[in-house]
């Protein structure tokens, strides 16, 4: 069975390589051709992850499953959340995105968040999401160097190290992406 990951991001795509089953050859964008940018123009994760994969399977053909990712903070309404990787600006500059969140939480009594993945899927003239959360707090400075992002400023619940400390031997087993991920295999088995 072939399957396309809606993502440009080749590091993305090794890391799920690896779990799928081997009876489904996973496909990338540029496998098949596709160098649109896809337009992420929901306001929600289901929304931009849902326009990816429809993207593919309606102009493509494949079956096709797309992620989208943000930190949920709770004390600012679930901020950054969709808008993550352009919290303070279209330039992207993660940053101006870390100081924006200590900017926004600085008098708030909780630094509460998570980190949400959800993954779109389309195949077989059907749709489903599946979804992968990780519960941890804000911290007002950043320790470690590993990961991206917001993983600097975020500890993981059961931990007290951030992301960018515990590294991807950790991450890979409790982030929201590793979950979300094994949700999605766990919904394809039956096929
Ligand atoms: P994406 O949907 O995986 O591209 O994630 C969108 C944005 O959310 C990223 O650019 C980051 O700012 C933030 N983000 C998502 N996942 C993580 C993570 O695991 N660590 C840190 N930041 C993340």
């Amino acid at each position: 069975m072939q399957l396309v990951f809606a993502t440009h991001n080749a590091h993305k795509l090794a890391e799920v390589k690896q779990l799928v089953p081997a009876h489904i050859e996973l496909l990338s964008l540029t496998d098949i051709g596709c160098t649109d940018e896809i337009e992420e123009t929901g306001t929600t994760l289901e929304e931009n992850a849902m326009i990816k994969a429809k993207y593919v399977y309606d102009n493509y053909g494949y079956s096709c499953f797309a992620d989208d990712s943000g930190l949920e903070i709770d004390a600012i309404n679930g901020e950054p959340g969709v808008y993550s990787a352009r919290y303070a600006g279209p330039e992207r500059d993660n940053e101006a995105n870390i100081r924006k969140v200590w900017e926004q939480l600085k008098d708030k009594p909780s630094t509460a968040a998570q980190f949400r993945t959800v993954i779109a899927v389309c195949m077989n003239k059907k749709e489903w999401l599946c979804e992968g959360k990780v519960r941890g707090h804000m911290l007002f400075e950043k320790r470690g160097s590993l990961g991206f992002g917001y993983d600097p400023i975020f500890v993981p619940e059961g931990y007290s190290q951030t992301f960018a400390e515990l590294g991807n031997e950790v991450k890979n087993k409790i982030s929201h992406r590793a979950i979300a991920t094994q949700e999605f295999l766990a919904s394809l088995s039956p096929m």
